[in-house]
């Protein structure tokens, strides 16, 4: 069986010519997972009663099913989906004052060996398809009945490791007549992964790059993130700024601050140093404690003397509201689970 919401427009049209259809009936199948979000294709009405016949035969809606749902006190909301191959992921709903954002999974576990990152701790099992990336937006949209304006690649995984299917979701979920969320209102966060950033740059998505920097030296970035060992801070600063410069875009970097490792006013300064001219912003994380993690948040009085110093010095900064954090729903917090081996569902 092949996964229907895998396919972007125009590849849907492909595959349609294919099997003897017109192209045009993949803009009513588009219409009818996206924007009607149907459950099965013999809701399809204006599909011939042999053509709903043969999807059925042929592709699979590839619905998941909630295992559990939990509410964090500020309404966050995490979800553990059943992936329908005895994997399970989770996905994270949050609300804003401008609307509703989901953190997405891109991957079951993940290669990339953070140090501070609770999605590590997990051997590596696959990556997600495009259909099982978009699938998370449509189950939170239907179980909650919200419409989801933005979207962040955060969740478990490392978006750029899984390069054509993150790209290929993107183009679902950017059509208009697919899900339809602008891209300026979509998030690629990485690692650094640097050949794939300039891949991103030929793209032509307008959508958000952040990067996760985390550190200033290649000395403390190589021992919170493994990647830094194939690529160094200058590599991937260069990266940025090629991307900048190509694409006119501004990129976000990710600063998790953890207490007396990456949080005094000399990392300041470097991080001041190693930005300036950019055309960037700076989103400050007080990192978020998992299990058995060496690394601590850094006390609110050196978040705000460390965002106060990248202000005055030429750099925006903000810091990103911990959402979650009850739930274990925060940045760094979400794990692939394997149905087996949790029993509480
Ligand atoms: N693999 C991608 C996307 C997933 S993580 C990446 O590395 O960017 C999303 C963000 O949360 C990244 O910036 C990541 O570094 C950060 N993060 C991971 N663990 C964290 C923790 N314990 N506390 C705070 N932020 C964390």
């Amino acid at each position: 069986m092949k996964q229907i919401k895998n396919y972007d427009l125009e590849q849907l049209k492909e595959e349609m010519k294919s099997i003897g259809e017109k192209p045009f009936r993949a803009e009513q199948i588009f219409k009818w997972l996206y924007q009607e979000k149907v459950d099965s294709f013999d809701e399809m009405t204006n599909l011939s009663l042999e053509l709903r016949k043969i999807l059925e035969q042929n592709y699979t809606l590839n619905e998941y099913k909630i295992l559990r749902k939990q509410e964090a006190s500020d309404g966050t909301k995490k979800y553990l989906f059943d992936i329908l191959d005895g994997n399970a992921i989770e996905t994270v709903l949050m609300s804003y004052h401008h609307g509703y954002s989901i953190c997405v999974t891109t991957q079951v576990g993940c290669k990339m060996g953070c140090k501070f990152c609770a999605s590590t701790g997990i051997p590596f099992i696959r990556n997600l398809t495009s259909g099982e990336i978009v699938e998370q937006i449509l189950a939170v949209e239907r179980d909650t009945g919200v419409r989801v304006s933005n979207v962040v690649f955060m969740g478990i995984g490392e978006p750029l490791d899984n390069y054509d299917n993150v790209i290929n979701a993107i183009r679902i979920i950017n059509n208009p007549k697919g899900i339809n969320i602008g891209a300026r209102h979509i998030s690629i966060s990485t690692s650094g992964i640097v050949p794939k950033i300039y891949r991103l740059a030929e793209e032509n998505i307008q959508c958000t790059l952040s990067i996760s920097l985390h550190a200033t030296t290649n000395e403390k970035r190589s021992e919170m993130m493994p990647i830094n060992n194939t690529y160094k801070i200058e590599e991937l600063i260069q990266a940025c700024k090629d991307y900048i410069a190509k694409t006119n875009r501004r990129v976000s970097f990710e600063y998790a601050l953890a207490k007396e490792n990456n949080d005094n006013l000399q990392d300041a300064k470097q991080l001041v140093k190693l930005l300036r001219g950019m055309n960037c912003h700076v989103n400050l994380i007080p990192i978020n404690k998992i299990e058995n993690g060496k690394y601590t948040k850094s006390s609110n009085e050196n978040i705000m003397k460390f965002r106060d110093y990248l202000n005055d010095h030429g750099i925006v900064a903000t810091i990103r509201r911990e959402l979650g954090s009850d739930i274990e729903a925060a940045c760094g917090q979400l794990r692939r689970k394997s149905i087996k081996e949790d029993s509480d569902y």
